[in-house]
């Protein structure tokens, strides 16, 4: 049996774009075959038919309106579908030749365009990854863009194998993408980072390196950066060009058009930005909760007062990045300064602010071809608020602010082309016409005219036919299947004349058409068209011109984003009350005074936040063992801490009355016990294997807050190691460190290790009960309250004064006695103990997690703990 042409071609398609469901448009429809209907009709809850294709069985397929495909294709994309699009290109007439139909846009999760699909508060990001190891170092080119905004930026790492993946991790981590495209060969290794194994990333593609030349990669770069690209950070041959290169022709070849708005690339580099792993940043809860994944709660909900999208998405993109360069922060905190020295200037910037549009994503759409008539008057809109902001500008002295006063461009062509011509009522789709002014063009004022015109003669006609046939009730009408027509009451028939023709019979009444009222039709009707195709005509000419000053509208948009986070960090400094830190290189410690918890003390209001002062630095007061029962307020004190810092390394005001803070490379943050079975890791583990990745990677630059590291295993095992890796900090790395610790005996620490200070968090006994001060104070706590909490849990009376009953006869007893065995630093064990621990710590050291299994990893925990004991 011979296949029909249309299914020939079909395959041809499907060979084109193997892993993509194709949606072959046949008249109305989209439809599916074969697998790729047996796969969408489960996912979008289609019914599977079948249909005739010269094959011996009917080919399984589905189909969706097209009409309402947008929301079907997106159903599919979330899913980690890639949907080719296959159009009809020329009109199916019978008798016609086969009709032309080719792809005109794959759609997958990094590239989607249309609004619904995207969120305006975050970016969306592809990655283009080219990996290239040779024995243990490695090199990788990392391009990433946001397609709806035309933002691309490319990255080069390389060294050592661990610290490659451990930065690629960061970078994927910090800008968290929705898809990846990385070289087959090495996806292996691809998939061992963190963010991968999450599996929150909606699609990982691959490509062959072969398919790939340097000339070719290179050339289309030059075609889309234009052809001096290689003149500033981007280089010819590097892998950087590479990852580009690639990145650029998979949204050329996805999209299939030119995409004018992806015009600067960026070169970013991670020796500028904070490093931040993934555990940290879910710990310290920066753009999400922990537990619910809300924005609600996190550090961004309560810092983010931006008033535009934009603005909204750069100050998302600033907490995820903190900056290390001293000048670029303390630029930004000026400008703050500044911004809040006048509150009546940033009163009417907000007020500016607030009446603009998301212009970066408008840009987008002038380049995609999808620019609508509602964002030619959103572009308006916003324009039109330009030159007031421009001159609220003026009075600022900050560089930054003063800087944007320079480069603002007030658009004003733009802001009077659209003025000029698009209507205050235009709709949002083009198709229905009414777009353009009256008054701006004299053919199109013709048409319209002709338009009334008609109407009049329609009148006219209905007049002089009553009165021609005498029939009182006689009316012209119209409607979409017939046009205009006649309509006579049935009881009249009798008077109609002969050159009436009938079109129509429905209940009541018979409908006519005459030749008069035919030629009014036509006259009406290429009117109407002729109007609208004039008017698509003078809307594509204000998208050319648009498109031609699509760089100086993005530029806009940039200045914008960038204004609208400074204002964000003023009116968030003057609303909770935040001072401005000093931050700069020469500054060695971190000197916090009153510090709070910036989301705490937002978020509990039951309760009056206690601020706490922080002194840390590179020698006497290195580490804050931090003792103290439980809910006595340790995890918050370290958290808020980490965040003081972070806020400033953004370049942030700080809650906080003063705050000196050094250059800090990375924060470490980790949580004892926590669970994470997703991970099929046991959570000691997990634990551990965190750890290890902190005693790796630290520098004497970094912060490390350790929360009750160890509680995961058995009293003594958790002490030793936690013992060990305190010392290991001590000796080795400098790093400034919080640690908490429900094990008293590591105040023991302080005075045997250099730069140990004890700090307890005080409470209250008061009748049995506990009373929370919250306050930090110097020393170590010697109780843990660990019932009297229990009480205030509310626990039942009688297994409250069991616990104490337990508790006491513990106390003289067998765990009693061995922890007084275990007193590492009495004298008489002192160096017997410090040799095991040296040895435990050699053997830590030794150690590259990333070489070994797990089942290796637990024979070896096991012989450190045979060692501790
Ligand atoms: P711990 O880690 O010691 O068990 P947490 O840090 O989890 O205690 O604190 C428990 C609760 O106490 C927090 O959820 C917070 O609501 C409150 N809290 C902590 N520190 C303070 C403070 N300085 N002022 C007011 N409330 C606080
Ligand atoms: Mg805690």
């Amino acid at each position: 049996m011979a296949l029909s042409n249309m299914m020939k071609h079909y395959l041809t398609v499907k060979e084109r774009y193997p892993d993509c469901i194709i949606f072959y448009r046949l008249g109305d429809f989209y439809e599916m075959f074969f697998e790729d209907a047996v796969e969408a009709s489960k996912v979008l809850d289609l019914t599977l038919t079948g249909r005739d294709c010269g094959l011996e069985e009917r080919a399984p397929m589905c189909g969706v309106p097209f009409h309402a495909s947008e929301n079907y294709i997106a159903k599919l994309v979330e899913n980690g579908y890639k949907v080719a699009i296959c159009e009809q290109l020329t009109d199916a007439k019978p008798g016609k030749e086969l009709v032309v139909r080719d792809v005109v846009r794959v759609v997958t999760p990094g590239t989607v365009i249309d609004e619904t699909m995207l969120d305006k508060e975050k970016n969306n990001y592809i990655v283009a990854i080219n990996i290239k190891s040779k024995q243990s170092n490695i090199e990788a080119g990392v391009a990433y863009c946001d397609l709806s905004t035309g933002e691309f930026i490319f990255e080069e790492l390389d060294g050592q194998f661990s610290s490659v993946l451990e930065q690629l991790d960061g970078v994927l981590t910090r800008i968290s993408p929705s898809e990846i495209y990385c070289n087959e060969n090495e996806i292996q290794t691809l998939e061992s980072l963190t963010i991968l194994k999450n599996k929150s990333i909606g699609y990982v593609g691959k490509y062959s390196n072969e398919t790939y030349s340097k000339e070719e990669t290179e050339n289309l770069l030059k075609t889309q950066f234009g052809e001096d690209c290689f003149e500033n950070s981007l280089k010819s041959g590097t892998i950087g060009a590479r990852a580009s290169g690639i990145l650029v022709d998979y949204l050329r070849s996805t999209q299939k058009r030119g995409l004018e708005h992806i015009n600067e690339i960026k070169h970013a580099s991670e020796k500028f930005i904070m490093h931040l792993d993934i555990t940290t940043r879910k710990n310290l809860e920066l753009t999400e909760t922990i537990r619910e994944h809300k924005k609600r709660g996190s550090l961004l909900s309560v810092l983010d007062n931006t008033s535009t999208c934009m603005g909204g998405r750069m100050f998302r993109n600033w907490i995820c990045s903190p900056l290390l360069n001293e000048g670029e922060i303390n630029n930004r905190l000026d400008a703050i300064e500044n911004i809040i020295s006048n509150i009546i200037v940033r009163e009417e910037i907000k007020r500016c602010l607030s009446k603009v549009s998301d212009i970066e994503r408008i840009a987008g759409r002038i380049a995609y071809g999808n620019f609508n008539p509602k964002d030619a008057l959103a572009l308006k809109q916003t324009a039109g608020q330009l030159p007031q902001l421009k001159n609220l500008l003026q009075g600022y002295t900050a560089k930054k602010l003063k800087g944007f006063y320079e480069e603002l461009d007030e658009l004003l062509d733009v802001f009077n082309l659209l003025e000029a011509t698009i209507s205050e009522n235009a709709p949002a789709l083009l198709r229905d016409g009414d777009i353009i002014k009256e008054g701006f063009d004299k053919n199109l004022d013709e048409y319209r005219n002709s338009k009334q015109l008609a109407n009049q003669w329609l009148s006219d006609l209905e007049t002089k036919e009553r009165e021609l046939t005498g029939i009182k009730n006689l009316r012209i009408a119209y409607n979409k299947v017939f046009g205009y027509f006649i309509e006579v009451n049935k009881s009249q028939i009798a008077n109609v004349p002969y050159r009436y023709q009938r079109k129509q019979t429905v209940a009541n009444n018979e409908r006519y058409i005459t030749e008069d009222l035919k030629i009014i039709e036509e006259k009406v009707e290429s009117a109407k068209e002729n109007a609208i195709k004039l008017e698509l005509e003078i809307f594509n000419q204000i998208r050319s011109f648009l498109l031609e000053n699509l760089k100086r509208i993005q530029k806009v948009a940039k200045v914008i984003a960038e204004l609208d986070c400074l204002l964000s960090g003023a009116i968030t400094a003057v609303k909770n009350n935040y001072c401005k830190p000093k931050i700069n290189n020469r500054i060695k410690h971190i000197k916090i005074q009153a510090g709070r918890h910036p989301v705490v003390e937002q978020i509990n209001k039951n309760e009056t936040f206690v601020p706490n002062d922080t002194f840390l630095n590179d020698g006497s007061d290195k580490s804050m063992i931090i003792t103290g029962p439980n809910m006595a307020g340790k995890s918050t004190y370290m958290r808020q801490v980490a965040l003081i810092v972070l806020m400033a390394h953004v370049g942030l005001y700080v809650p906080a009355t003063s705050a000196e803070i050094s250059i800090t490379d990375r924060i470490f943050t980790r949580i004892g016990a926590s669970d994470d079975v997703a991970f099929g890791q046991s959570t000691f583990m997990v634990e551990m294997v965190e750890v290890a990745n902190i005693l790796n990677n630290a520098t004497n630059k970094s912060l490390a807050l350790l929360d009750e590291i160890g509680r995961g295993t058995s009293t003594f095992d958790g002490l030793s190691i936690a013992w060990a890796v305190m010392e290991h900090i001590s000796q080795n790395l400098n790093m400034k460190t919080l640690f908490s610790t429900h094990y008293h005996e590591l105040t023991e620490l302080e005075g045997v290790l250099e730069g140990v200070k004890n700090y307890r968090i005080t409470v209250k006994e008061f009748n049995d009960e506990v009373i929370f001060l919250r306050k930090i104070v110097r020393g170590g706590a010697n109780k843990s309250f660990g019932v009297a909490v229990a009480k205030l849990a509310g626990l039942p009376q009688n297994v409250i004064t069991r616990a104490k009953e337990i508790s006491k006869n513990l106390e003289d007893s067998e765990i009693k006695r061995q922890i007084t065995e275990k007193n590492l630093s009495s004298n008489a064990n002192y160096e017997e103990n410090l040799n095991v621990n040296r040895n435990v710590v050699g053997i830590l050291k030794d150690l590259d997690i990333n070489k070994i299994t797990p089942l290796s990893a637990f024979e070896i925990l096991a012989d450190l703990i045979e060692k501790a004991k």
